[in-house]
């Protein structure tokens, strides 16, 4: 079996020592890193990473920003963030930045380890899942869940993990408003009443891989008050 190959971004020297023996315990290779800038220059070169877990609060470059800079770089490597706090906006603004997934701390050993196979499930699964699903339509795009990728036009947009389970939601329930609450708990794993404008963006983004006018949206409509609407061609 090919090794994985995990990167932890983490300036606490005690828990980055904790989290890398734990990996390391579980069978997997793990560098470690204690800087923002640093991780990057890093990701930029080989051997890939499989997985990042990625602290917020670093010197040098901040997760977030890191995390951004990452995405803006068609690097698409599953990152789960370290938050040091359990405060939705914290949550939120990873998510937006490009993370996978999030884990508040201070957080239970078990909890953290379940966080790092289940992202790895979701990358295996995406890459040679047996049961290959074939692309889907949506006007002008073909959504790869396999792969993550919108293909339109010729060009191939990557999809984040929670792009592509926004969308795949939406897909799953064609002409039914989806409200708010109900894709920030299913996607986000938030809870319903998170005040944010995560799914707002993440819909704007989205329209424009799919509407032809993603001003005039015909296939991602807005339901006033109640949420979003996938009208199927
Ligand atoms: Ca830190």
């Amino acid at each position: 079996m090919a090794e994985t190959r995990l990167l932890v971004v983490e300036d606490e020297e005690h828990l980055a020592r904790g989290i890398r023996f734990n990996l390391e315990l579980d069978g997997y290779t793990v560098e470690v890193l204690a800087d923002g800038k640093q991780a990057l220059g890093r990701l930029a070169e080989p051997p890939q990473c499989d997985l990042v877990i990625l602290d917020v609060m670093l010197p040098g470059l901040d997760g977030f920003a890191v995390a951004r800079k990452l995405r803006a770089a068609g690097n698409f490597v599953p990152i789960l963030m370290l938050t040091a706090k359990s405060l939705p906006e914290d949550v939120v603004n990873g998510l937006e930045a490009g993370a996978d997934d999030y884990l508040a701390k201070p957080f239970e050993l078990e909890v953290f380890l379940a966080r790092v196979r289940g992202l790895l499930r979701r990358r295996d699964w995406t890459r040679n899942g047996s049961s290959r699903e074939a692309p889907l339509r949506l006007g002008p795009a073909e959504i790869d869940f396999e792969a993550f990728e919108i293909r339109r036009d010729g060009v191939v947009h990557r999809l984040t993990l929670l792009e592509a389970a926004l969308l795949r939601l939406l897909l799953q329930n064609p002409g039914r408003v989806v409200g708010k609450g109900e894709i920030l708990e299913k996607v986000w794993n938030l809870a319903a009443d998170t005040e944010t404008r995560a799914v707002d963006n993440f819909i704007v983004r989205l329209r424009r891989y799919v509407e032809d006018d993603p001003k005039e949206p015909k296939r991602i409509l807005t339901v006033r008050g109640a949420g979003w609407k996938l009208v199927p061609d």
